[in-house]
């Protein structure tokens, strides 16, 4: 397994966010997290990438431990989160924000490669390198988003409600990006309120529940669950 979380707890002051929670990612493919509002996934990433503290338990990242690493150090071993609300600089261009996520790699030969590709990948974000980011529709900030997160060269990608907001045909793109960058051999971590779009483009999946995994198996599987149809699919 390239991540194994085991027994996570965290807490925001008294209020407990997860409880006991334990997640593995193998080397390749999608892995989704859905459940309701508050049901605690946002912070199911933010324990991964050491943006909270796991309170018990213990994460591994390619059979080492990083539950007490800086978040700084996570990435550095490529460990990318890509935030709810996509977190862009508005006030930077597109391709200073791509720069951003460059950042511990700063003057590495391959930063304009990347850069390249990236561009290649979106050609939106070509298109519009000089324009300032708060410029840009939904679509394009999340794309910009997951760009900057492609700059980090990720080993793992962890991506809070990329299709948040967005329009259909928008949320249909966004998913086909997922599967490209898995496709590449980056796994993805993929958080979701829109659960049918999550087990379409995942492998296997986890439901969480006021803090706590209630199901987990093959996204296939959960799909066809009955308890998923009724309370996430709206079936
Ligand atoms: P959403 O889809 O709304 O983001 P979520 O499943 O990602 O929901 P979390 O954001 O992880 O859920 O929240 C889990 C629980 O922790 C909720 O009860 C939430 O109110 C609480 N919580 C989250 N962040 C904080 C915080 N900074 N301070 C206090 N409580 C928090």
């Amino acid at each position: 397994m390239l991540l194994e979380m085991q027994g996570v707890s965290v807490s925001y002051g008294k209020v407990s966010a997860i409880t006991d929670v334990s997640i593995k990612v193998p080397e390749k493919g999608v892995v989704t997290i859905i459940g309701a509002n508050g049901a605690g996934k946002s912070t199911t990433l933010r324990a991964i990438s050491g943006l909270a503290r796991a309170r018990t338990g213990e994460i591994r990242f390619d059979g080492e431990r990083i539950d007490r690493l800086p978040p700084d150090r996570i990435v550095a071993r490529g460990v990318v989160h890509v935030p709810e609300g996509r977190r862009i600089f508005p006030e930077m261009t597109v391709e200073e924000n791509l720069h951003t996520g460059a950042f511990l790699r700063r003057g590495a030969p391959d930063v304009a490669t990347d850069l390249e590709k990236v561009y290649a990948r979106f050609p939106r974000l070509l298109e519009r390198r000089h324009q300032l980011a708060k410029t840009m529709s939904g679509g394009e900030q999340q794309m910009l988003a997951i760009g900057r997160a492609l700059m980090a060269k990720p080993r793992l990608l962890l991506m809070d409600e990329p299709s948040m907001g967005l329009a259909p045909v928008i949320v249909e793109e966004i998913g086909r990006i997922v599967e490209e960058i898995s496709a590449e051999g980056v796994p993805v971590v993929l958080v979701e309120q829109n659960a049918e779009l999550a087990l379409e483009l995942a492998d296997y999946a986890y439901v969480l529940e006021t803090g706590r995994v209630s199901l987990e198996g093959p996204a296939p599987e959960l799909h066809g669950n009955e308890h998923v149809r009724a309370a996430y699919l709206g079936v």
